[in-house]
């Protein structure tokens, strides 16, 4: 079952005078339980892809697919839905809440969705736990280390059985068995069903993953079978 799939998508931008081509015409497909590592060197166009992936950013030709249904064809309300219901997506920023503590920026997409608060909330400590910081739940942002910020910001990725999850770095803030852990959480989400996408500099956390996809100057350059993915052995 196909969750996410790029058709040629190129991506340009441009103001006029300057215009840079961060991705030319990438083919892409990830099925349902599988987790895509995409790496590559500082501006091949890895967070381009992921955000157009998202549907935060719209591609300048070509197509993406999420679940078969092309995004183009949404309105921009259909889109933030899409988000919200099927997509978790780790920022390299974060882009959390800074006045809603732990546990609400985890549920608030889930209640905004039309899930019931006590159900959000329930979820939300639930996804909390799985990325380690449980006790902080009721924190503020504000009051919270960039590490376990990093953290806040995968469990609201992973809350509530996403389709796809698309995460941007999402450990650069962690030492390195927070990481590992990190990259647990995101195998268990791909054996479970969904569909991952990383964007990682480190090898280490490829060896997670299913596939590796390697872009130079906006293109897909190769594609690896992960070598040293300690679940296929
Ligand atoms: P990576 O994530 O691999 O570092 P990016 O996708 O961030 O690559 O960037 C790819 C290329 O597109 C780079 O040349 C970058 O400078 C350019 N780029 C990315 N975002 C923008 C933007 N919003 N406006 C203009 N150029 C951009
Ligand atoms: P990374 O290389 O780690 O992806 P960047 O520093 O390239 O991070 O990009 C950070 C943010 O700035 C992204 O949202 C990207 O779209 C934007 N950006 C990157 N390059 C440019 C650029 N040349 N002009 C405008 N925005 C850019």
């Amino acid at each position: 079952r196909q969750i996410l799939e790029l058709h040629q998508v190129s991506k340009v931008y441009g103001d006029g005078t300057t215009v840079v081509a961060a991705l030319r015409e990438i083919d892409l497909k990830v099925n349902a339980g599988e987790f895509v590592a995409v790496m590559g060197p500082s501006g091949s166009g890895k967070s381009s892809l992921l955000a157009l992936a998202g549907g935060l950013d719209s591609t300048s030709h070509g197509e993406i697919y999420v679940r078969g249904t092309p995004l183009s064809a949404l309105s921009k309300a259909e889109r933030a839905r899409l988000r919200r219901r099927a997509v978790g997506y780790v920022f390299q920023d974060y882009n959390l809440i800074p006045t809603l503590n732990a546990t609400e920026n985890v549920s608030l997409p889930l209640e905004l969705d039309g899930v019931k608060p006590a159900k959000a909330q329930r979820q939300a400590k639930e996804a909390l736990r799985q990325v380690g910081i449980e006790d902080l739940a009721g924190r503020f942002i504000d009051e919270l280390s960039g590490g376990q910020q990093q953290r806040v910001a995968i469990a609201r990725a992973i809350v509530g059985d996403k389709a796809l999850i698309l995460a941007d770095e999402p450990t650069g803030a962690l030492d390195s068995v927070t990481g590992e852990e990190i990259m647990a959480v995101l195998r268990r989400r791909a054996d479970a069903g969904a569909g991952v996408v990383l964007v990682t500099h480190e090898a280490r956390h490829a060896g997670w993953a299913d596939r590796v996809v390697f872009l130079r100057d906006g293109r897909v350059v190769d594609q690896a079978i992960a070598q040293n993915d300690p679940h296929s052995l």
